[in-house]
């Protein structure tokens, strides 16, 4: 990376660290994914504040604090196997989750945000992601059961769906709700699944329905 943006990724790091985030791999995830390249050229200069960003399509890159503390509740919760994202974007996050999980499987509706995105994991030499466009409400059966899921979009009810893709002993971290939305953990037991409400937070909406841009 550039010198300039290297000292930019460093205090983003302290930043995400301050907030709470206490993980050392994923705080050095957070601090060498170069998330310059996430944005368009006219944002480059705000790329490593700790904001959520536009990416086009009336879409947005996830604020980097949020990013890790997704990737550290699936990590905190014991996930070593296949990921599943729901809402590629950027890419941003599924870079993050790549350098953490083993294998990574991202669903995204708009064709040309996909596609971006895949060409950035390229030259970032990251190839343990599996890329797939269509509705993330559906999840991805055939690569089912996942470990951990983590949705990046905020779902009206709980996709059910996606809780039947969680392997048992797997945890699914998922912004519910429109206006005011609720961070879940749903974590699958052999009695079934646990809900809990993490914190109140602010996404773009998992849109509903068959129409895949
Ligand atoms: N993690 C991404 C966040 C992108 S915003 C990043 O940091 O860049 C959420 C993304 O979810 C958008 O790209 C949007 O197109 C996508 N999305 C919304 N509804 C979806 C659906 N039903 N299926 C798949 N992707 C969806």
């Amino acid at each position: 990376m550039l010198a300039n943006y290297n000292r930019s990724a460093a205090a983003l790091r302290a930043q995400v660290q301050a907030q709470g985030i206490s993980d050392s791999t994923i705080l050095d995830v957070i601090e060498k994914t170069p998330r310059h390249l996430f944005v368009d050229d006219v944002l480059k200069h705000k790329s490593y504040e700790n904001t959520a960003l536009p990416i086009g399509q009336g879409q947005t890159i996830s604020q980097p604090y949020i990013v890790a503390k997704m990737t550290e509740l699936l990590k905190q919760a014991g996930v070593t196997g296949r990921v599943l994202e729901i809402g590629t974007g950027s890419g941003y996050q599924t870079a993050v989750l790549a350098q953490v999980f083993s294998e990574v499987c991202s669903v995204e509706r708009i064709k040309s945000l996909q596609w971006q995105a895949k060409r950035r994991l390229h030259q970032l030499d990251l190839y343990n992601v599996a890329m797939k466009h269509g509705d993330g409400w559906q999840g991805w059966s055939s690569k089912a059961p996942f470990a951990g899921i983590l949705v990046t979009a905020a779902a009206k009810t709980v996709p059910e769906a996606l809780l039947a893709q969680l392997a048992e002993g797997g945890v699914m971290i998922a912004p519910i709700g429109e206006q005011e939305q609720t961070l879940m953990r749903y974590s699958k037991t052999a009695e079934g699944i646990k809900a809990e409400r993490l914190a109140a937070v602010r996404f773009v909406p998992l849109v509903a329905g068959d129409i895949v841009l």
